[in-house]
């Protein structure tokens, strides 16, 4: 979705979009979507600089990152940007607009695309160690099962090791 920065009005524009992995330039090396990205944003200027605040919504396919599963992770999350232009004009170097928690950006000419901001959000949104669920089990260490799935038998022998050998002791 494009916008044009001269033409966002004073009282800022609600943008209500959906959006696609291809809409978004997301690939498959980037992430995989399990869903349309659900985008609701205000745009507003001050100036020749804008703000986007905006919620995203969406579902990202994902490997778990104890158990290697496949699942579905969904995102819920909001955003701030503040634009900038490259160039600024003599009036706008010293207006001090950013508030706290802001990303800044830079944008060149007036109509800028604002799936590329849309699409950096979404690959934030992207989990470091994701979990399929807070308690996974993940996989033995010894014999790679799917601790999930089924239990496998290396810890029992782990277990059972210290009394086999005093056992053969007393035999
Ligand atoms: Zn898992
Ligand atoms: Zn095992």
């Amino acid at each position: 979705m494009k916008i044009i920065v001269s033409k966002i009005p004073d009282e800022g524009v609600e943008i209500h979009s959906i959006e696609t992995s291809r809409s978004l330039g997301i690939t498959p090396s980037d992430l995989i979507l399990d869903g349309d990205v659900h985008i609701d944003a205000m745009v507003s200027r001050q100036g020749r600089v804008f703000f986007v605040d905006a919620a995203l919504r969406t579902a990202l396919h994902i490997n778990c990152s104890r158990c290697a599963g496949e699942f579905s992770y969904a995102v819920d999350t909001q955003f701030h940007c503040q634009e900038e232009p490259v160039k600024k004009t003599d009036l706008e170097l010293d207006v001090p607009l950013q508030k706290g928690d802001m990303d800044i950006d830079k944008y060149a000419g007036d109509e800028v695309e604002l799936n590329n901001l849309f699409r950096e959000q979404v690959i934030l949104a992207m989990p470091m160690h994701p979990l399929c669920k807070t308690d996974c089990l993940g996989l033995c260490p010894k014999c790679g099962q799917n601790l999930n799935i089924k239990k496998c038998d290396c810890r029992e022998e782990e277990v059972n090791n210290p009394f086999s050998v005093i056992k053969k002791l007393f035999e």
